[in-house]
């Protein structure tokens, strides 16, 4: 596959020895699983904005809401340092397009969450946010962002992933000729996707899509673009998979005989049950897909988002 998803990447988790101590995070997954399908943007905030390797060790401190960045041992502030680089590298990075970020956890500059914040007593909160982190949400607001330890859970893993591919074929309608038409016909394929992830997001970008012409196609474009994005961040859940598959179970109601309906029937309850992951019962109904031919199935994103070899679906 063309390597043409980007992402922005903390480098130490790509093995690059760029932290305090002069080492690394590699983490494997990032670099021999996902690397096969993404083109990273290394983003070091503490090296681009001119430390050395190695350095001093520097923390959080503070109000957990606007921490200061302050070295350990001798407590430098470097924040106003970081914000000022981290405030143009954000600018420099539109250009880039990138597809999502993933920021190693725990980071000072580079955590997204629950990053520890020091109090005057010393003592931590598990309440912040890097400073890179979040200067660079605060710039991309809609993109997808995790860090290795999301991608080392399976939902959040799938969550993350099933983002950036989605913003991906996103992009793709961006760089054609805007129209309604375009809208509806994305909208139309990503029917199943967006209802696995949240049916009220769907009702409202229905209502955006039928009232396409009453808006500007630029007004148009930014609100089905921030609701899309925000329907995939809530998370698919068991519930919702069980109502899609049961619905795409619907178009197949002339062709199947009692025993193939039987048989999908169980496999969405063991699915149901947390016995089975969903590429099972997905699997099943891509092969009645092909072979009945079903037209409006067979361009659901839903039934193939990510590519099969990510293994995404394959988790109870
Ligand atoms: S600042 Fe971020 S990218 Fe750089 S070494 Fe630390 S965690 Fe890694």
């Amino acid at each position: 596959m063309e390597k043409s998803i980007k992402l922005g990447i903390s480098p130490c988790l790509l093995g690059m020895n760029v932290r305090y101590d002069g080492g690394h995070k590699l983490d494997r997954f990032i670099t021999n699983t996902l690397g096969q399908y993404v083109e990273y943007v290394p983003v070091c905030p503490e090296v681009g904005c001119g430390l050395p390797i190695p350095r001093e060790a520097m923390r959080l401190e503070g109000d957990p809401d606007s921490p200061r960045l302050v070295t350990i041992r001798t407590k430098q502030d470097m924040t106003d340092r970081l914000v000022q680089w981290a405030k143009k590298r954000v600018v420099e990075l539109e250009k880039e397009d990138l597809c999502g970020f993933i920021f190693k956890s725990n980071s000072p500059s580079s955590g997204l969450e629950r990053v520890k914040v020091y109090n005057e007593k010393g003592m931590p909160v598990k309440k912040g946010v890097g400073v890179f982190a979040r200067i660079f949400m605060d710039h991309f607001p809609l993109l997808p962002a995790g860090d290795e330890g999301h991608l080392h859970n399976p939902e959040l893993r799938e969550n993350f992933i099933e983002r950036i591919f989605s913003l991906k074929r996103w992009r793709e309608v961006l760089e054609t000729k805007q129209s309604r038409g375009n809208i509806v016909d994305f909208h139309t394929r990503h029917k199943l996707l967006i209802l696995s992830h949240s049916p009220k997001h769907y009702q409202i970008m229905g209502r955006l899509v039928a009232k396409a012409g009453d808006l500007s196609l630029k007004e148009l474009y930014q609100q089905y673009q921030t609701l899309f994005m925000e329907s995939l961040r809530l998370q698919a859940t068991h519930k919702k998979n069980v109502n899609i598959l049961q619905h795409m179970m619907g178009y197949f109601r002339e062709q199947l005989s009692s025993d193939e309906k039987q048989e999908l029937l169980e496999l969405i309850d063991h699915y149901r049950e947390s016995y089975i992951p969903l590429i099972v019962p997905i699997t099943l109904i891509n092969h009645y897909v092909r072979k009945y031919d079903q037209p409006y199935l067979k361009q659901q994103l839903y039934l193939n988002p990510h590519p099969l070899e990510l293994q995404l679906r394959n988790h109870v």
